[in-house]
């Protein structure tokens, strides 16, 4: 069977022999010394084989799990005909971040979870094929597949330049409207700028897909603090509608004694300092950051993930993850915990810190709990229980706290007469409408801390709700 075999006279026993291929990846030796992207992207012929594995199946299940119902079957079919450009149309029409959730999303938990081909081999490999059509469609596409309707007048105010309201922004700007995004950083794109490291993701990737929602007429003004530049109520005045996608980016700390030590950081602060502010090049007039030994980083997620990684390519000689349950309860995607270890990067498991120790101000050490697996909790987790004298000194000289983030107060503490929950959340209904007749919100600031996936969904039904409004 060639590779260019016309997929429509394989039969579903030939595309059942194909094997689902391996994604190039980076030498973890040369990788783990710099920030160049680790996973290298699908050769053409490859996307092509890995597409005629897919069955076309006519219940869609893996439309069913992708939050924001990208045309799988259509787009993988056309990658295995070779139409790269149709794939790449096809791709753009749901999806506004293709390159980025081609990169990030957890497709081992949506699309390829639910892909009929994964119950009796490995499900078709949904994420490389989209990041290959999105890489494909940057280098060779004509940046025209998606047309804009006339415009309508209305205009749409939208906080935050995340995943969730670049989705929303470039839904309501095809639909005609007018849309503003206020952003407080000085740079777009949310935690896909600041949080997550070139390494997983290329700025210029993100450069691009930001570039072609303003090429559709969005458009972004930076330095914009919602809740201090402006609130809530003057943006109300001016425009029709309101989208809130403000994130989740107040870090949690763990609350133990030495958390003020010099050598402590939030992964937030940790990963800005390098991915937003260049920290990395170590340039005189860039941010500082301190370059452990011996890094701890505590936590379990893709943030943890992340910081721990990032450690390593600053020089760390031990980049540690210290997490309180195992690794089969650990909430980051498959492949992060799979680089980071080929990286070297230390896994702690059933350890928690009591205290971190500093001499002089500076951190020293952390003291750790030992734990063990208890019953469930209430996420379903088996819950981490101290074993009683059980403590273990770890000594390093950077703590990173990746325990999770919350709700920022400095928008919602301006508008009180949005309703909130008790933890700071927004609260809205299945489409993002809020307690004010005119404002919808979505992404981390409704859900917690999520997915990139699951805030573009959110932005999606939203805009499509807001078009409803203004339309009405
Ligand atoms: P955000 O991406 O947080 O964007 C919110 C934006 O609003 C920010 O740019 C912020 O500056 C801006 N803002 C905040 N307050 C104001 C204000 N008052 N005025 C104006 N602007 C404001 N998910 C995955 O699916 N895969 C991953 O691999 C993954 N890795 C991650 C790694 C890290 C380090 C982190 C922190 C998260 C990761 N996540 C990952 C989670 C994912 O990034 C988030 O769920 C997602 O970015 C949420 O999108 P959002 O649009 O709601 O908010
Ligand atoms: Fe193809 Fe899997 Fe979707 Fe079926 S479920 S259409 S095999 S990707």
């Amino acid at each position: 069977m060639s590779d260019r075999t016309n997929p429509n006279e394989l039969s579903a026993k030939d595309r059942m022999a194909i094997d689902r291929v391996d994604m190039p990846e980076q030498n973890p030796t040369d990788r783990s010394g710099d920030f160049r992207e680790v996973n290298l992207g699908l050769a053409e012929r490859a996307a092509v084989r890995e597409a005629q594995r897919c069955l076309r199946c006519k219940n869609r299940k893996c439309v069913d799990g992708c939050p924001v119902q990208v045309e799988i079957p259509e787009f993988v079919t056309q990658v295995a005909e070779g139409d790269f450009a149709g794939a790449a149309d096809t791709l753009r029409r749901t999806n506004a971040l293709p390159g980025v959730c081609g990169r990030v999303c957890p497709q081992e938990t949506q699309c390829e979870a639910e892909c009929v081909r994964g119950v009796k081999s490995e499900p078709v490999a949904v994420g490389y094929l989209e990041r290959f059509v999105a890489d494909w469609g940057m280098a060779y596409g004509d940046g025209q597949a998606v047309t804009v309707a006339e415009p309508t007048g209305r205009k749409v105010t939208v906080v935050g330049s995340g995943p969730g309201g670049l989705t929303a922004a470039g839904e309501l700007a095809r639909a005609g409207h007018e849309v503003t995004v206020f952003e407080a950083l000085h740079a777009s794109g949310g935690v896909l700028r600041y949080g997550i490291p070139e390494f997983r993701l290329p700025k210029a990737v993100l450069d691009a897909e930001i570039a072609s929602l303003e090429r559709m007429g969005v458009r972004i003004e930076c330095n914009v603090v919602v809740g201090k530049t402006i609130t809530l109520g003057e943006i109300r005045e001016q425009s029709d509608a309101c989208f809130i996608a403000n994130g989740a980016g107040l870090p949690v700390f763990m609350n133990v004694p030495g958390e003020n030590l010099n050598g402590v950081y939030s992964a937030n602060e940790f990963l800005t300092r390098v991915n937003l502010m260049c920290a990395h090049l170590g340039r005189a007039d860039g941010t500082p950051i301190i370059r452990g030994r011996n890094v701890v980083v505590v936590g379990g997620g893709n943030t943890a993930m992340d910081a721990v990684r990032t450690a390593r390519r600053l020089g760390a000689e031990r980049a540690m993850i210290y997490y309180r349950r195992t690794e089969t309860e650990m909430p980051a995607r498959v492949e992060e915990i799979k680089h980071a270890k080929e990286e070297g990067v230390e896994l702690h498991l059933l350890e928690s810190p009591l205290e971190i120790i500093g001499a002089d101000g500076w951190v020293k050490a952390v003291r750790m709990q030992k734990m063990e697996l208890g019953e469930p909790d209430e996420s379903g987790r088996r819950r981490p229980v101290p074993i009683e004298g059980a403590e273990e000194i770890v000594e390093c000289d950077v703590v990173v706290v990746a325990v999770g983030t919350r709700a920022n107060p400095l928008l919602t503490a301006t508008a009180p007469e949005l309703k909130l929950n008790d933890w700071g959340n927004i609260v809205t209904d299945d489409s993002g409408r809020t307690s004010l007749p005119d404002v919808w919100a979505g992404g981390d600031i409704v859900r917690g801390g999520a997915t990139v996936i699951l805030a573009m969904g959110d932005g999606k039904r939203a805009a499509a709700d807001i078009d409803r409004f203004l339309k009405h």
